[in-house]
């Protein structure tokens, strides 16, 4: 005979940096054995809701988090490891993933290996991944996709605050008097945001929404004024802020003089963006420019709520402290409802940095170019190679692999194929690198044909850990379903690979409890209050107590705490001298300019209803009804120019695409910029189209974050 049980399970969204909290109904089918035991036979998933009791969501959710069941089938995934091509065991797989690392370390030096990790690996993945890297190996070429989301947003958060600290709360977007989106489409790329920053503006219609994007987006449907700035030129924009404020007395005299410093040198470089000159560069009227500003001084609290448009810009840090600067000037920050506040794009960009999955960084926020951190971090690790200088961060990782620098790279849950600009130039490297090692869940992306070896690994709904989500908030993931096939979870493979290693002692990990209680001990590791980064309060968590862990913002200094909500509330920053810092910005254009033989600005950037490289979201019928297909969008004007109509294909170029065009289908849209395109970063070879967007973007990245300019490149049109 058979029973039937049903049971809820509480876990985190796998897309957006939104971090909404889900509620999976499961139903597990038990059959009965002769010695009366019960086994469980079978499971199904039938339903899932949004989590009413998560503070990230309160029960709502998006259309991809309530069809994210639909992407859970096993039809397409990898489901035992491959070596060349031929199916292995695992014992062989972890054998040749060791004797690679072993005989690279020998021949060239651990400089020759690298790790590219993802935004979608848990917390505990990416410590065991930087452990071994960092303090074993002796490498410090750990860098991940989340180099592509926020690592400009870091660097200004450390420019400012001397911590990747970011200072806001979701409440505080209920509670402020103007929102201003800046190069963000939080409409389709975070919608639970956004319906709270709607529901906020239905209940108070006096709060104002500004929206600073080139284009007319959905988030311009709620929004009080549009500035459609040129593109790149919102350092422009926010040093005029700055100066309008100063010029009509309008700073916070009393916060600057108290908690920054460093004002003069930015007033002075801000002192030319006059409002003639700030129009003229972001070509925009002056009337709507100084309608922003006044918004801006007129408002008690003021959120400036920023993304991929700001930070996938060479000159992205500046544009973010040109952001912060206007908050500290006028002492908008650290109170309720207002303040600079990032928002990441992946479900634990933020858990990945905490743990130092950027090469720039040791663990829990502690940096490798810090004698004090080496030391710190070495001594509690026990570490025989603790890295002494920063690697390469992802767009220089790659270039190095294409000189022949790296030999060995193991990839873990991201498609660099398609998500790095530059595409020809990343297939050239994995080309040429010795062993490519690939951590997968899918069995088809364009990465995985550059694979010696991959790796099955666990999806969302099996894995078991934590993310953190863009307020600092940590959630559970757990496990719906057991690993399927022969897949492990990413810190179980780099564990088994330690261990033959011969680190079985540093790597003895059985649960992902026992790997963040680690992680959580170390933050507070001789912590005197100097690192923003502090969980100690969550280090004694057995596996029950973890498993039942709640929602809970960092920092958490002790057992009894329940989180912080807000940071900077008492104006004491983690730099030397406790104060803020101002940083003068000299605004950049973007690094590839528009020329007779490439006219076109594009920009590239997410559908409503896709994610990333649509391994996952692909899979899901309901999610492809809102766009089937990638489009070039453009303004009717610039399609009459070309001569195409909606549906003609049309050929882009880029200086380093030339000789392989882009070949896509025109929409024609007057929600465009003229002379402005955008296409979607989603669709390429493996989902159907052999669109190569990523391929037009070129390498150029930001000298302070490496962040490369995927919202900028220089093209030609030409109608096929
Ligand atoms: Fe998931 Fe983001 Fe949608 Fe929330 S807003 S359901 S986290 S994709």
């Amino acid at each position: 005979s058979t029973h039937i049980r049903e049971t809820q399970i509480n876990t985190t969204c796998a897309y957006c940096g939104v971090g909404c909290g889900l509620t999976v109904n499961k139903q597990s089918k038990y059959c009965v054995k002769a010695d009366n035991t019960l086994v469980e036979a079978q499971h199904t998933l039938p339903s899932l809701a949004g989590d009413v009791n998560h503070p990230a969501n309160s029960g709502k959710l998006c259309v991809k988090g309530s069809h994210l069941l639909d992407t859970n089938s096993l039809e397409g995934r990898l489901l035992a490891p491959t070596i060349k091509g031929e199916q292995a065991t695992w014992q062989e797989a972890i054998g040749y993933v060791v004797n690679a690392i072993k005989s690279v370390v020998n021949e060239h030096g651990p400089q020759a290996i690298a790790f590219y990790l993802s935004g979608q690996l848990l917390t505990e993945d990416y410590y065991v991944a930087n452990k071994l890297m960092k303090g074993f190996i002796g490498s410090a070429n750990v860098d991940t996709n989340s180099r592509l989301c926020m690592s400009s947003a870091v660097a200004a958060y450390k420019r400012a605050f001397g911590a990747d600290a970011v200072p806001c709360c979701y409440e505080d977007l209920s509670n402020s008097d103007l929102i201003v989106l800046i190069g963000s489409n939080a409409a389709w790329t975070h919608p639970v945001l956004y319906q709270q920053m709607q529901a906020a503006k239905a209940a108070r219609p006096n709060m104002k929404m500004v929206l600073i994007d080139p284009r007319v987006t959905a988030t311009n449907s709620d929004c009080d004024l549009h500035l459609a700035i040129k593109a790149g030129s919102d350092a422009w924009l926010f040093n005029g802020l700055l100066n309008f404020l100063h010029a009509n007395q309008l700073l916070d005299v009393d916060f600057i003089r108290r908690h920054t410093e460093h004002f003069e040198a930015c007033i002075a470089k801000a002192s030319s963006a006059t409002i003639e000159h700030v129009a003229q560069m972001c070509e925009v009227d002056e009337k709507s420019l100084k309608t922003f500003y006044q918004f801006f001084a007129d408002a008690s609290r003021a959120i400036s709520f920023y993304s991929m448009g700001i930070n996938q810009s060479s000159s992205g840090v500046d544009k973010a402290n040109s952001i912060i600067n206007c908050h500290l000037a006028s002492g908008k920050i650290g109170k309720v409802g207002s303040g600079p506040f990032s928002i990441t794009g992946q479900p634990n960009a933020m858990g990945g940095r905490e743990v130092g999955g950027l090469a720039n960084m040791l663990a829990a926020h502690m940096d490798i170019e810090n004698e004090t951190h080496r030391d710190i971090v070495e001594r509690f690790w026990q570490a025989p190679r603790l890295v002494t200088q920063s690697g390469l961060k992802a767009v220089d990782m790659f270039e190095a692999m294409e000189q022949g620098k790296i030999k060995f790279i193991w990839i873990m849950g991201t498609n660099p194929v398609v998500s790095m600009p530059n595409r020809g130039a990343i297939e050239r490297a994995l080309r040429k690198c010795e062993h490519v090692v690939v951590s997968e869940v899918v069995d088809k992306n364009d990465t995985l044909p550059f694979a010696h070896v991959a790796l099955p690994a666990t999806p969302w709904s099996e894995k078991n850990g934590t993310v953190t989500n863009s307020e600092r908030c940590i959630s559970r993931q757990r496990a719906l379903l057991p690993p399927a096939g022969q897949a492990k979870h990413d810190w179980q493979a780099i564990c088994e690979v330690a261990k033959h290693l011969g680190l079985a002692q540093a790597f003895n990990f059985k649960h992902p409890s026992e790997i963040f209680s680690e992680h959580a001990k170390l933050s507070g590791f001789e912590n005197n209050g100097s690192r923003a980064f502090n969980i100690a309060g969550l280090s004694d968590l057995d596996e029950r107590a973890y498993d039942a862990l709640q929602p809970i913002q960092w920092p958490v200094f002790d057992k009894h705490s329940s989180g912080t909500q807000r940071l900077f509330t008492d104006a004491k920053f983690f730099t030397a001298s406790g104060k803020a810092q101002f940083v003068a910005i000299q605004p950049r254009q973007p690094e590839q300019p528009c020329s007779k033989a490439y006219p076109y600005v594009l920009n590239s950037g997410r559908m409503r209803d896709q994610w990333h490289t649509m391994t996952r979201t692909g899979k899901a019928a309901k999610l492809l009804q809102h766009t089937q297909q990638a489009y070039v969008y453009m303004h009717p004007l610039d399609a009459k120019t070309l001569g195409v109509q909606h549906g003609d294909f049309i050929a882009l170029r880029s200086k380093q695409s030339h000789q392989s065009p882009c070949i896509l289908p025109v929409s024609i849209d007057n929600k465009q910029p003229i002379g402005a395109f955008f296409c979607p970063i989603h669709w390429s070879k493996s989902n159907s189209s052999h669109v190569k967007i990523a391929a037009l973007f070129s390498s150029a990245k930001d000298p302070l974050s490496g962040q490369p300019e995927l919202k900028h490149a220089a093209v030609s049109a030409k109608a096929v």
